[in-house]
């Protein structure tokens, strides 16, 4: 048996008729650049998620990057996150001239631990950004708390939470802006790249769709010098489809999820997700820990089964972030689930008949 890491063609085949006609409605109306059918996912998605607006734009990163450079993030100051993130997070903070600063993540959702994140914050601090990984949401709460006592921004990266909800509030309705990314494979994924700001905060909606279209919101009166960073028309078309079997799609994934904490909960070594009280996961991955990770994921791959790692090598130990000067055991959580963590086949498309057939081969593959 074959199980891919993820199947777009799966999901694509149940909706393809519905795509068609979107498609072909932005094809005839030539709506390409930003546009009607972009401002008609803006109006859905912000009511999707409890928020008065949302910015569509080209991508989850240039969402994170616009966000913090309307907030006037730049020169000398530092944002906090995590170093368990997609490099994107990181990319964000440096593109606007700021210095990144990394918290441990707590040891059951693999998250911002709010506890260690005072003693972070200094004089330069301007903003916050919680990484709800792996589709769940980060413990928002004390961390909102301290921004207040601070006076930080907490903009949040939910580029894999699309749906996910912390004490049933979904996440983009509680940080000064929240970012998502709709790259192709994520739990909301366009048939391109795409991404979005949602937030309740006018004003900052406003900056933001100005730096979005050359630092226009009339067309060659530029107040501030932006970027091209808007959505194609053909990309708000085809989320709009999608966004309407989001729920049921998340909910197929907690589904899959629940099969796989049920089948590997017996298995000696083996370390499955944790929902936390707070929150309800929308498992954009499914990650389990795992002693000698590499040696299973050859063997299951020889198997016919994809699994992938989220992430291999934290941000403070990349290349690009040497010159931060941060060595190893600086966050010793999140160095060593790096090492540990597997992602498995995860999609709402997977069938039950593989779930247990990954299963079955990680059970063997551990026992020997
Ligand atoms: C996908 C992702 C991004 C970047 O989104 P793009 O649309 O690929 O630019 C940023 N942060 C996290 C946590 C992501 O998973």
């Amino acid at each position: 048996m074959k199980v891919p890491f993820v199947d777009l063609r799966a999901q694509y085949q149940s909706i393809r008729d519905e795509i068609a006609i979107a498609i072909q409605r932005v094809l005839e109306s030539c709506a390409f650049a930003r546009g009607p059918f972009v401002t008609q996912f803006e109006k859905e998605f912000a009511s999707f998620c409890k928020s008065q607006f949302a910015v569509g734009v080209g991508s989850g990163t240039e969402s994170l990057w616009l966000t913090l450079l309307a907030l006037g993030v730049g020169k000398g100051d530092e944002v906090i996150t995590v170093p368990n993130t997609f490099i994107a997070t990181a990319e964000a903070i440096s593109l606007c001239g700021a210095k990144p600063v990394f918290v441990d993540i707590d040891n059951e959702t693999y998250t911002m631990n709010p506890v260690l994140l005072e003693a972070d914050i200094t004089p330069r601090t301007k903003a916050i950004i919680p990484v709800h990984l792996f589709g769940q949401m980060a413990d928002m709460d004390p961390i909102m708390e301290l921004a207040k006592a601070h006076g930080l921004f907490v903009v949040e990266d939910s580029c894999q939470a699309h749906g996910a909800e912390y004490k049933g509030r979904p996440a983009g309705s509680i940080g000064d802006a929240v970012c998502f990314s709709f790259y192709p494979g994520k739990n909301l994924g366009a048939y391109g790249e795409a991404g979005a700001v949602v937030t309740n905060n006018q004003e900052l909606a406003k900056k933001i769709k100005t730096l979005r279209d050359h630092g226009q919101l009339e067309k060659y009166q530029h107040m501030m010098i932006g970027w091209n960073a808007r959505m194609d028309g053909l990309q708000g078309a085809v989320l709009s489809v999608k966004l309407k079997h989001l729920s049921e799609w998340n909910e197929a994934r907690r589904n899959n999820a629940k099969v796989y904490d049920k089948l590997l909960a017996n298995i000696d070594g083996v370390v499955t997700p944790k929902e936390a009280d707070y929150a309800k996961h929308v498992y954009h991955i499914y990650a389990i820990r795992i002693q000698n990770r590499n040696k299973l994921i050859t063997a299951l791959a020889d198997k016919g089964i994809q699994c992938g790692i989220h992430y291999p090598i934290p941000i403070h130990l990349q290349g690009a972030y040497c010159y931060l000067g941060l060595e190893k055991n600086s966050f010793p959580i999140a160095e060593r689930y790096s090492q540990e963590l597997i992602s498995l086949p995860m999609f709402p498309e997977l069938t039950k008949e593989q779930t247990k057939y990954v299963v079955r081969e990680i059970k063997s593959l551990t026992a020997q």
